[in-house]
């Protein structure tokens, strides 16, 4: 970003170029222009408060970008949510969602699902893989509702992670979008993202969570979460950032780590952004107003 130093080690490159060539030369030759080539200037560490402007910046700036993030599971009620985030494990939000309408017309409440054949239940979670293991999941936090939670779904965390296969990402999940509790979903693209704006150096989700956490007031840990993971989703690709139309490219360090140029860029853009579906097939209102397209259903494409 900054200007170039009048002699980056080009001229150091050209001089090597005209030498005779030599067997050893290619290897002699790295090693001049790294000799010749000017000390780069040490950048100071980021403070503490530099880093804690720059991150609630790129929040602000990305609730302009998408002022109708939200969940990207659909749910109706906190049961429907639990259930629909245990199921979300390895799998797409999209899926889940063209998953669930079967699943909930037949299992409406944990009563239903806790006494379901699991034959049957495993039939309906195929499409969602690890079929096996997530009807056990699902069945199980269900009986553990009504036995435990007379059939309600708890709004405490340490209740939450007490139920069989809830840990405390799906935990946060359920208290911040159902039940109004601020909570920081460290999902694979939050992960990706806070590393890349090296909001943190952390690669464990629960340490990431708090590091996270600390740099933000708690009432926005909610919003914070749905703005990064949309961002990951739309255009700070795992494989191929588009930096090149990203809003906030000139507060991010990892700026060039992908597509630059604007053309291209604009060209990975997906859901919205790009003019797709987005992962729901219930969208908020919000979303549809804003252009967004609901997720088709399973088998409609
Ligand atoms: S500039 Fe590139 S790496 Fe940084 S947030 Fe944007 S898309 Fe991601």
């Amino acid at each position: 970003m900054g200007e170039q130093a009048p002699d980056d080690g080009t001229n150091a490159l050209k001089k090597v170029h005209k030498a005779p060539a030599r067997k050893s030369a290619p290897v002699k030759k790295a090693a001049a222009v790294k000799k010749a080539a000017p000390a780069k200037k040490a950048k100071a560490p980021e403070s503490r408060t530099a880093l804690v402007r720059r991150a609630r910046r790129i929040n602000r700036e990305l609730a302009e970008v998408y002022p109708y993030a939200h969940p990207e599971l659909d749910f109706e009620n906190p049961f429907q949510l639990l259930v629909a985030t245990v199921l979300s494990a390895q799998t797409t939000d999209l899926r889940v969602n063209q998953t669930t309408p079967a699943l909930f017309a037949r299992y409406p409440a944990p009563e239903d699902l806790a006494a379901a054949d699991p034959e049957e239940v495993e039939e309906i979670l195929r499409p969602t893989g690890f079929f096996r293991a997530k009807t056990k999941s699902v069945m199980g936090l269900s009986k553990a509702l009504v036995e435990e939670f007379d059939g309600q779904v708890p709004g405490r965390l340490e209740d939450l992670v007490k139920l069989p296969g809830v840990g405390r990402k799906t935990a946060f999940v359920v208290l911040g979008n159902a039940f109004g509790r601020p909570g920081i979903t460290a999902d694979t693209h939050f992960q990706r993202l806070v590393r890349r704006w090296q909001w943190t150096d952390e690669t464990d989700a629960d340490k990431i969570e708090a590091a996270v956490g600390a740099l933000f007031p708690r009432s926005e840990w909610t919003m914070l979460s749905h703005h990064v993971i949309f961002h990951g989703r739309r255009i700070c690709h795992a494989r191929k950032p588009a930096c090149g139309a990203c809003p906030i490219a000139p507060l991010c360090p990892a700026y060039g780590e992908g597509e630059t140029d604007p053309e291209k860029a604009r060209k990975l853009l997906k859901y919205e952004k790009g003019g797709f579906p987005g992962q729901r097939l219930k969208p908020p209102q919000a979303y549809l107003d804003a252009g967004g397209r609901p997720a088709p259903p399973l088998g409609a494409g």
